[in-house]
């Protein structure tokens, strides 16, 4: 059984510099390097490198970019055939300024990411696939229908709802695990402030609302699963974090490649604890992304 990952993929244009220009300024950078990422293909590569096999679907446009990320998904291992190229769209970019004091400023263009449609989310081939990712970088709609066609298909929905943002009634009931980190937590439900003390009373919240399974990820302090009116919290290794960019996606990916396994959701998570553990010591979003040998070995 495998993963199918509806959602984005970006290219992230990386510009270090020393400090950050002024309005109307031309500021000599570092260096420049460009990342795959967006957090469908992150997520996709997280969970492939733990041995799933996954499938991605989603929007680049016709440029050499969307070249590129389809080619970074496949020596992956991705099955990419369902990311289609959007002709006059550009690929889905994030241009990051990043200054001497690690100070970034960030500009997302959804570009083709912002033209995957319902239809799309029809054109899905799900047979052989257990469980569908969602995150919130492609529209509402296509998201809301790709949690429909994933449910009539006899799929399981993992929704992480990033960025953060208010969700449709009717995609609540849709989803079976809903994973998120306390900022997400805290926009979703009535809580003023979301943290370890308190993880459980959000999960139990969000999971009245449709979601069987909620796991809320707290950083540093690991992450708490509530179901069935029940709550455990599965404290996080003590490591020396470096770069916490795509912890979540790590830990996200890591969790669908077991739980396609047919793993229980307790070893999951903790499988998925121990993969985020690894990225966060590693600089980049895919490039840090542990293989399931270096998960088991270090633990
Ligand atoms: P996001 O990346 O979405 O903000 P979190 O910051 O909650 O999500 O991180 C996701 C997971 O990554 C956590 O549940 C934890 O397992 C792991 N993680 C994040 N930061 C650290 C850290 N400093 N030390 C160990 N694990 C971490």
């Amino acid at each position: 059984m495998s993963v199918a990952v509806f959602g984005s993929l970006n290219m992230d244009l990386v510009v270090r510099v020393p400090r950050m220009p002024e309005a109307g300024e031309t500021l000599t950078g570092r260096s420049f390097l460009t990342n795959p990422g967006g957090k469908g293909a992150n997520q996709a590569v997280a969970c492939a490198r733990q041995g799933a096999r996954v499938a991605m679907v989603g929007r680049v446009g016709d440029d050499a970019f969307g070249a590129e990320l389809r080619s970074a998904l496949a020596v992956q291992g991705v099955d990419a055939s369902g990311v289609l190229e959007t002709p006059g769209v550009s690929t889905g970019v994030a241009a990051i300024l990043v200054d001497d004091g690690a100070q970034n400023c960030i500009s997302v263009v959804p570009g083709a990411n912002g033209q995957v449609a319902e239809a799309d989310a029809d054109a899905m081939r799900l047979a052989g696939t257990k469980l569908l990712l969602l995150q919130l970088e492609v529209p509402m709609a296509a998201v809301l229908r790709a949690a429909q066609v994933a449910r009539a298909a006899g799929c399981q929905v993992l929704l992480n709802p990033a960025p953060a943002q208010a969700l449709p009634e009717a995609l609540w009931p849709l989803v079976d695990i809903l994973v998120l980190n306390e900022i997400e937590a805290k926009l979703l439900g009535g809580l003023a402030d979301v943290h370890a003390g308190n993880a459980a009373e959000a999960a139990a919240q969000l999971s009245a609302r449709g979601p069987r399974d909620v796991i809320v990820t707290l950083g540093a302090e690991g992450a708490v699963w509530f179901a069935d009116g029940k709550s455990r919290h599965f404290p996080a290794p003590q490591v020396r974090a470096v770069d916490t960019t795509a912890a979540g996606d790590t830990f996200i990916g890591a969790l669908a490649a077991l739980l396609v396994e047919g793993a229980t959701m307790d070893r999951a998570v903790e499988h998925a604890i121990r993969a985020a553990a690894i990225a966060v010591t590693r600089v980049g979003a895919q490039a840090s992304m542990p293989t399931r040998a270096e998960v088991l070995t270090r633990s």
